[in-house]
């Protein structure tokens, strides 16, 4: 059925990069042998879902949405592909994103872009349009993603679907595809919050091939669902309800924020003084660690090589000039520039110790409440253009995201309403370190 829904709607969404037709139906005939002998079921036995190319896949092309790895496929997999194998989901395919991971429409994708289910003529949201679009428009039960500056939460947000950044180290990076290592990590992107807390209570966990994956027990996540929230302080950030913040959006922001008041909640106001640094703060840290990580693109191993260059040097210039996109070739220069000798003070010092002002604010903030609400976007999805010519702009649009990511707490996008065009809102949750428990709980609340 998945598959049939997918020729029918994808070619005008554009979600999918590659289907995994063949494979998802060995995958659902071993499903449905499990679970007529009832063995080794799990929820997610027999699920299908959809991956976002920057997880390796064995034998499936992972191609980061960058010319540089169209023929790339991985002879291992990611941890989490290993973990949805063991509790018997099913792949349908991999799905679109910005090159690299670096965008917030989806716009950068060196193939195609992809259309948000909701309005065609406007963007997903990035860098995980596709897994957000395809949850949204039922070409996947569910989805991954992954999350560096916002890229599970924004277009979650933009596509009306739940999207969750764990907490750094909550999931293994390990054959993820690496943007900036000290940022990324994977989650979920679903229809509801049950389908999140089962998704991340099939991935979590320690790995021993991530030395930055966290020793933890994992709770069962479904545990969190409880109704009502009596005893829970909701804190309000006054630096992410500020002018520029579009009026529809955030009145629907702020009647979640009511709704989870007469569920119980206690909703005090409190202060992210810092947060006004953060994107220049990541605009520093992500792109210095992408130039670094995506060094391993020489043209040599498992990449584009450009033909008949006459040295060496030559074939790395040429090789990485004509594969990676414009976007990509922006960060590897800032990056670049930014850790070159003598800059360091002034640079990555300093973003540095910005971030560490941004992790006191939240503990700060955190004394004085449970978990904070916000909205994710200053705006609703914008149209498809709109914002290509203007890079700046689009970082700017990262605003009420990066914060999270800079300071690896977990953060979460749940809808909360549409505009009056019918475009989705989300509404942005954050805990402490490990706290996606209260997280699932007020999302669940919000839900009902
Ligand atoms: N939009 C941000 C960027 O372009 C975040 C991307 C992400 O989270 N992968 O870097």
């Amino acid at each position: 059925a998945y598959l049939d829904r997918i020729s029918a709607v994808d070619p005008k969404v554009g979600a999918y990069l590659t289907v995994t037709e063949e494979l998802a139906l060995a995958q659902a005939e071993a499903a449905d042998r499990r679970l007529a002998e009832g063995r080794d079921v799990t929820p997610l036995t027999g699920v299908p879902l959809g991956i976002k190319d920057v997880l390796c896949t064995r034998g499936v092309r992972t191609t980061c949405a960058s010319r540089m790895l169209e023929r790339f496929v991985p002879p291992f997999n990611a941890t989490v592909m290993d973990r949805l194998e063991a509790a018997g989901a099913v792949m349908l395919g991999k799905l679109n994103m910005d090159e690299f991971a670096m965008g917030s429409s989806t716009e950068n994708s060196a193939f195609h872009v992809t259309r948000n289910p909701w309005d065609l003529e406007r963007i997903p949201g990035g860098s995980s349009g596709g897994s957000a679009a395809a949850v949204a428009a039922r070409t996947c039960a569910g989805s991954l993603g992954s999350d560096t500056g916002g890229s599970i939460r924004q277009p979650a947000a933009h596509c009306g679907v739940v999207g969750l950044k764990p907490t750094y180290g909550r999931v293994s990076r390990f054959g993820l595809v690496a943007f900036a290592s000290s940022l990324d990590q994977v989650g979920p992107i679903t229809r509801d919050v049950t389908d999140a807390a089962l998704l991340l209570n099939a991935i979590a966990g320690h790995d021993p091939a991530d030395s930055t994956s966290v020793p933890r027990e994992v709770p069962d996540y479904t545990r969190a669902l409880v109704e009502g929230m009596d005893g829970v302080r909701v804190g309000l950030p006054r630096q992410f309800f500020v002018a520029g913040l579009d009026p529809e959006l955030e009145a629907a922001v702020r009647a979640g924020v009511r709704a989870l008041e007469e569920r119980g909640a206690q909703v005090v106001e409190v202060d992210l003084p810092h947060n006004e640094y953060a994107v220049a703060a990541y605009y520093l840290v992500a792109p210095a660690e992408a130039c670094s990580n995506l060094s391993r693109y020489d043209g040599v191993r498992y990449t584009y090589r450009a033909a008949e260059a006459g040295n060496l040097i030559e074939m790395y210039k040429r090789s990485r000039s004509e594969a990676f996109g414009p976007e990509v070739k922006r960060r590897i220069m800032i990056g670049t520039y930014a850790l070159s000798a003598g800059y360091y003070d002034a640079f990555y010092k300093k973003a540095s110790q910005v971030r560490t002002l941004i992790v006191e604010d939240f503990a700060r903030a955190f004394e004085a409440c449970d978990v904070i609400a916000a909205p994710v976007t200053p705006t609703p999805a914008f149209r498809i253009g709109e914002r290509v010519g203007d890079p700046l702009q689009m970082y700017l649009s990262d605003i009420f995201t990066i914060s999270v990511n800079l300071a690896g707490i977990p953060g979460m996008s749940v809808p909360c309403g549409r505009t009056g065009a019918g475009l989705p809102v989300g509404l942005q949750l954050m805990a402490p370190y490990f706290g996606e428990d209260r997280l699932f709980r007020a999302a669940y609340n919000l839900e009902r």
